[in-house]
């Protein structure tokens, strides 16, 4: 097969790199991607704005979001992204973290190497390091209550927004979490967001139930209160148009009129049915002609149209309705119940709610410009994400650097154990850990090396929640201070991070593009920036 022209400049600009030198390139990216996130981990990180292609900006300082705005190319960086995305997902938080804590793994990694450890050496105690290090939170984690969940989710946010908003947030966050906790379970995707353009990000509100920013189809119709059974229709109640084939010559004006009649009929055959399985709320994907309209309101069946599919759905799993296509044809069965269903107005627009077994809770996002209602629905969705694994699994962890530290201090304990050059790799793992510490005490502007070791000093009397105060760089008891980390977190990044940091160390030879081009300018330019604590 002929190869295209493309294909053929790629193979020929690529060199096979192997051993050392791959790794060093690889270490090398991963250096860069550090750096580019690095400076904004922490409640004293800086907020980075980020441009899209469209001239789209963002200002954020969170680590996922950069890197995956960022369009990097590189392999090895992209098994990095991978990982703080997995973390975004399995966790909703410690994405930066997940990162930085690669990177270092790596660059030490590469110390070693240069000292002539082979990296499968390196690779093994990278496991043996994670797998202590897991063991070992289950000593340093305390069982929360409810004080403290709301700490941890604010700490979650901390550095996001102001502190009254972080504060606003978390306290929806948790509210929303406590709505649809069911059996030891909180699903995140059980709360719609609706984003409100306009107005204060203070106002807002969480709604207990579904909301929907709709009116139902005639002020008339009345506004039942419930319970009653509701039915989901997938289409509509219109009269079909008249379809007839070009061809066909209409002689006769009562053709059309006949078509028309007979689909009137249809349609109250339809409602006819509605009624008699008993429908009291029936809710449209497609819209409800006038006729129709008048005969819903004569039966009392309240009435809502041109609701998006993916509200249908939500409604569908809300009242345990199934979604049906067509009204005439729709059976008991197919009903769902629902508990209350409401119309307010929020924010000057009227939403309707619905109250069901299994509706949730609806928050209703309000920004003065689109920018910063993103940032008010990213901020709460990690949050969410917080309280639900809270909610399911209330263990904590001292934030602030304490569990690192905590961490740092058993792993060269345990390092002394391990005979041969594995003591080196795992030791270089806790120097990785560790460099988040020294990366918060960093970027609230205090010396990394020196706060580390007063932390370790202070913990070596006082106990593993012991953690920096980023404000006078002192060491301080964190739990007191409700600077608290959700046990998922941290367990999640220890694993993310290693395992990412050993599949590097395992690739030993690549098909390298010459062009080394794949990392953004400012990511490149970061790289000078990186270990300079
Ligand atoms: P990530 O993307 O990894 O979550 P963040 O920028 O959210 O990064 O920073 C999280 C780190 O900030 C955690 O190590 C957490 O313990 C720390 N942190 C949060 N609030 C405080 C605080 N008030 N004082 C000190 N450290 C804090
Ligand atoms: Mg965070």
């Amino acid at each position: 097969m002929a190869r295209s022209m493309a294909e053929e400049t790629i193979l020929e600009s690529t060199e096979r790199t192997s051993g050392r030198e791959a790794l060093r390139k690889n270490v090398q990216a991963a250096i860069a991607l550090a750096g580019a996130v690095r400076s904004t981990l922490g409640p004293k990180g800086l907020d980075k704005l980020l441009v899209d292609d469209q001239g789209q900006t963002l200002v954020t300082n969170d680590g996922v979001t950069v890197l995956e705005t960022a369009k990097v190319e590189h392999p090895v960086a992209k098994m990095i992204i991978s990982a703080s995305s997995t973390q975004d997902k399995v966790a909703r938080d410690g994405t930066t973290t997940t990162v930085v804590i690669c990177a270092e793994m790596l660059r030490n990694a590469w110390q070693l190497v240069r000292q002539g450890v082979h990296p499968t050496i390196i690779a093994r105690g990278y496991g043996e390091a994670e797998k202590f290090a897991l063991s070992s939170l289950d000593e340093i984690s305390i069982k929360a209550n409810n004080d403290q969940i709301k700490s941890a989710i604010e700490t979650s946010l901390a550095g996001k927004l102001d502190k009254g908003m972080e504060k606003h947030l978390s306290n929806l966050a948790l509210q929303a979490g406590e709505v649809i906790l069911s059996k030891g379970r909180a699903d995140p995707t059980r709360v719609k967001v609706i984003k409100q353009t306009g107005g204060n990000m203070q106002d807002t509100t969480l709604i207990t139930g579904l909301a929907l920013a709709k009116s139902r189809i005639h002020p008339e119709m009345k506004e039942r209160g419930g319970p009653g059974s509701i039915l989901i229709l997938d289409g509509g109640l219109e009269r079909r148009k008249p379809q007839f084939e070009s061809k066909l010559n209409i002689t006769s004006a009562g053709m059309v009129d006949a078509f028309r009649k007979a689909e009137s009929k249809s349609l109250l055959a339809q409602i006819e049915n509605l009624v008699e399985i008993g429908c009291d709320l029936l809710v449209c994907k497609e819209g409800v002609d006038e006729e129709a309209r008048q005969a819903l309101s004569n039966h009392g069946i309240l009435t809502y149209r041109r609701v998006e599919k993916k509200d249908l759905d939500l409604l569908s799993r809300a009242c345990g309705a199934n979604l049906v296509p067509d009204a005439g044809r729709a059976t008991k069965e197919d009903l769902g119940a629902f508990i209350k269903t409401r119309e307010e107005l929020r924010g000057g627009v009227n939403h309707w709610i619905l109250d069901a077994e299994d509706s949730g809770a609806t928050l209703i996002a309000r920004g003065s410009t689109e920018i910063v209602l993103d940032e008010v629905v990213r901020c709460f969705a990690d949050g969410l994400g917080v309280a639900c694994q809270l909610l399911e699994e209330p263990i904590l962890l001292p934030g602030a650097g304490a569990t690192q530290v905590a961490l740092g201090r058993r792993l060269r304990r345990y390092a002394e154990t391990v005979p041969g050059r594995e003591q080196l790799a795992i030791e270089a793992w806790a120097d990785a850990i560790e460099s988040i510490p020294r990366a918060l005490a960093a970027n609230a502007g205090f010396d990394g090396i020196d706060s580390l070791l007063k932390l370790t000093a202070t913990q070596n009397e006082s106990g593993d929640n012991i953690g920096l105060d980023l404000d006078d760089g002192d060491a301080k008891d964190t739990i007191s201070r409700g600077i608290l980390e959700p046990m998922k977190i941290s367990r999640q990044a220890i694993s993310g991070a290693t395992e990412a940091a050993i599949s590097i160390l395992r690739i030993d030879d690549v098909l390298w593009a010459q062009m080394d081009a794949q990392i953004p300018d400012e990511v490149q330019e970061s790289i000078q920036g990186f270990g300079a604590e």
